[in-house]
């Protein structure tokens, strides 16, 4: 029996009928199983020592597709299905994405897992399953919304184990348990993605969006990742999470390693655990506590512990540096606070240096310093975020221990960001250049040779164009907006925070706007696309979302305007969102105020999806722009020493760009005019435009005439068909150094040393 026909007999097995018969939703349930038994047959990669990768969030995305493409069966499944009168694509619908991340940093650590099973490395994810995830968006009222968004379905990809550990908090004690997804390599072996939960969790404790008891820890504790930390149950539950996780996953690991022969002394030779931000960080004093309980004496359980773990630090923003005040770890985790007091001891006695203490003269305990003082790596994600943190942010503790700061540039998995995202994109390129680049995705340069070949232009023209149709089409069906395939799409996609200024372009597209009323038409027609979640408690974010909401409702409804310009904000962004959004995308929009955004890796996407980059010089933009040569990317805006210079003298004044710059002034204006309160909310827009105008904290004004400036160059260079297709080609060929595969093995080669 050859493949297609073992496959087909496979399927049908487990439908009990023909696969013509059967419903849409009966054959993702039986592919289900069939991918999940492939999984579970392959050998799980094992070596002497383990990477453990923790992390609040793991934002893997739908995986049907993706496994069928690692276990190599991808085309196999979909000629069978066609034969059958099936469409895979309306078979995908039927799955719901796990619920699991939030953004950039959870996205990361899905790629990693993809690429540390394609490299046959020995390493697991450990997290929490979120029975209702983050919460789903929906738009009432040009107003963000937030409700549950359950994503467990009695077939899913987790599996119930029977591994279980105790975790205790103060006054009472609970059973963890382990649900388990097999993380497929690509044709190569599988590892796992262990998920934490508690059984006594109870979904319908949530009433009314996405309010519920915050006190009830029994049947609230894994609801929802990131609950609202607004007030004091919030946080405590928020501690509550991370202690959940790092307990149950310390014990896994230590179990793991004594079954393997470690006797703990040597655990750092079968064991390396990265800490991804410092959500897990209490993972450093739970397994301290742990080897002192097995008998371990305090200093060689710290020495033990320090060894084996690893830090990935995520951002700058100050926010979102944990700090936990000690009275809230005592009402939580008490048995963590003495282990945490003698850590800051260690600290005190050696550095008389307030900065880098563990717990400050607040008694509020600072979480990063206990990664970075009791880890045995510290990276950033991009090059220039290291540098930031090794000569600004983390400066003190550089000049410490100069040895343990790296740069670990992110990257993404080009299994899922164009193998399944854009097939006709991949499959083209293996016509060119063979198909060598799906495992080593530095052979994509060797599509240059093609830079001045007027055919391979014009198909990667047209390859674009049909995925262009594609999303129209989409869009239509799924919120009933109409949008051209012949207009620019230029696309803004990522969470929604004022450091990413989606308000600039907001800002760009009310001048262009008011531009054409005047009757200065553009020469190209633009749709600007738009896709972010705001957090639930973030006000000022939630009042941009309105803001792009109304002038969606405003622009596409002006028919003197919606010839040349139109808006869309996609609802509910995320990575089956994504997977749709990126290829089709000619401009990409990342325009955070440099040095605040570490990396990204949407530009990454972007890029390898052949969009030119409209961008700051920030994060990884830097090694874009490197990558691909000034003539394949348009920055714009101030350097990231300029913005570090405007923060510390405390200058930028955003009113003086207000009241000296018509044009800015004239699109901060409209935000409360009369056409737009006759859509809008006022005390939203009014809350708005007195923050751009007194706040801006993050310098959108600052920025203003240069993105105006250059996003009109990008603009024009569209028009150019050729040349613009050289850009995308040069971007494309380009991408190779942001394969995830480069990143996880530089991180095996400096800091995991596995195999
Ligand atoms: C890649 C990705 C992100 C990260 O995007 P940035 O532009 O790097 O912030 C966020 N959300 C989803 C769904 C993604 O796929």
């Amino acid at each position: 029996m050859n493949k297609i026909e073992h496959l087909q007999k496979t399927i049908t097995e487990i439908l009990g009928k023909e696969i013509a018969q059967a419903t849409n939703e009966e054959i993702y349930d039986a592919l289900l199983v069939m991918v999940q038994k492939m999984a579970a047959e392959k050998e799980h990669t094992e070596s002497k020592k383990k990477l453990y990768y923790i992390s609040a969030e793991f934002l893997i995305g739908k995986l049907l597709s993706n496994n069928m493409i690692n276990l190599d069966i991808y085309k196999e499944v979909k000629e069978i299905l066609e034969e059958n009168g099936k469409n895979l694509a309306e078979i995908e619908e039927v799955e719901p994405e796990p619920s699991l991340g939030n953004g950039g940093l959870g996205r990361l650590a899905a790629c990693f897992l993809d690429s540390i099973a394609t490299l046959g490395l020995s390493g697991d994810g450990i997290g929490l399953n979120y029975h209702l995830g983050l919460f789903k968006q929906e738009f009432d009222n040009h107003l963000q919304k937030e409700v549950p968004n359950p994503w467990i379905k009695e077939k899913s990809w987790l599996k119930k184990t029977d591994v279980t550990y105790p975790v205790s908090f103060n006054g009472f004690d609970v059973q963890a348990r382990m649900y388990d997804i097999e993380v497929t390599g690509y044709h190569n072996q599988t590892n796992r993605l262990h998920l934490f939960d508690l059984d006594s969790v109870d979904e319908s404790m949530v009433q009314d969006g996405i309010q519920f008891n915050k006190e009830d820890i029994m049947k609230n504790l894994t609801l929802f990742l990131y609950p609202d930390d607004a007030d004091e149950s919030g946080r405590l539950l928020r501690i509550y999470q991370q202690y959940f996780m790092v307990s149950s996953g310390a014990q896994l690991i230590l179990d793991e390693c004594v079954a393997k022969g470690c006797n703990l002394y040597d655990l750092p030779d079968y064991a390396v655990i990265q800490i991804n931000d410092t959500h897990p960080t209490m993972v450093i004093p739970e397994l301290i506590r742990l080897l002192v309980e097995r008998g371990m004496d305090m200093d060689a359980a710290i020495d033990v512990v320090s060894r084996t773990c690893a830090y990935t630090n995520h951002t700058i923003l100050a926010e979102a540096l944990e700090k936990w005040p000690v009275s809230y770890l005592k009402k939580v985790v008490p048995q963590l606070v003495p282990i945490i007091e003698v850590l800051d001891d260690k600290v005190r006695r050696r550095f008389d240096d307030e900065s880098v203490a563990i717990i400050d003269r607040y008694d509020t305990v600072h979480m990063a310093h206990i990664d970075i003082h009791y880890g045995f790596s510290v990276n950033g994600v991009a090059a220039l975020h290291t540098e930031i943190l090794k000569n600004s942010e983390l400066h003190n503790f550089y000049q410490i221990y100069p040895e343990k700061f790296n740069n670990k540039t992110n990257g993404i998995t080009f299994r899922r960001w164009l193998l399944h995202c854009n097939p006709m994109l991949a499959d083209y390129i293996e016509t060119l250049i063979g198909n060598g680049f799906k495992k080593d995705a530095a052979e994509l340069s060797r599509l240059l040779d093609y830079r001045e070949n007027d055919q391979v232009l014009q198909n990667l023209l047209e390859i674009k164009h049909k995925n262009k149709e594609a999303l129209c089409a989409y869009l239509q069906e799924t919120q009933g907006l109409s949008i051209s395939p012949d207009t620019i799409f230029d696309i803004q996609v990522k969470r929604l925070h004022e450091y990413k200024r989606q308000q600039l372009n907001a800002l760009y597209i009310i001048d262009k706007y008011l531009e054409i009323k005047k009757g200065n038409v553009p020469a190209a027609p633009v749709t600007a696309i738009f896709g972010a979640k705001a957090a639930p408690a973030y006000t000022i974010a939630k009042d941009i979302i309105h803001l792009i909401l109304c002038l969606q409702e405003i622009i596409n409804n002006d028919p003197e305007a919606n010839k040349y310009l139109k808006v869309v904000m996609v609802e509910n962004y995320n990575v089956t969102k994504a997977e749709k959004l990126i290829p089709a995308c000619d401009i990409s929009e990342q325009i955070s105020l440099a040095s605040k955004e570490a990396s990204g890796t949407g530009n990454m996407k972007f890029m390898l999806n052949g969009a030119v980059t409209l961008g700051t010089e920030d994060g990884a933009n830097v090694e874009i722009h490197e990558a691909v040569g000034d003539d394949n990317i348009f920055v714009f805006g101030a350097s990231s020493d300029q913005v570090i210079e405007h923060y510390a003298k405390g200058d930028y004044v955003a009113r003086t760009y207000y009241e000296n710059n018509p044009s800015i002034r004239a699109a901060i204006d409209f935000i409360t005019s009369d056409a737009m309160l006759k859509v809008g909310q006022k005390e939203n827009l009014d809350r708005l435009k007195n923050e751009l105008i007194n706040k801006d904290w993050f310098m959108t004004l600052l920025d203003f005439d240069s993105y105006k400036e250059t996003k009109e160059r990008a603009l024009a260079a569209y028009a150019d068909r050729k040349e613009w297709a050289m850009k995308m080609l040069v971007n494309i060929a380009r991408a190779g150094f942001f394969s995830s595969d480069r990143t996880i093995e530089e991180y095996n080669r400096d800091i995991w040393h596995l195999k």
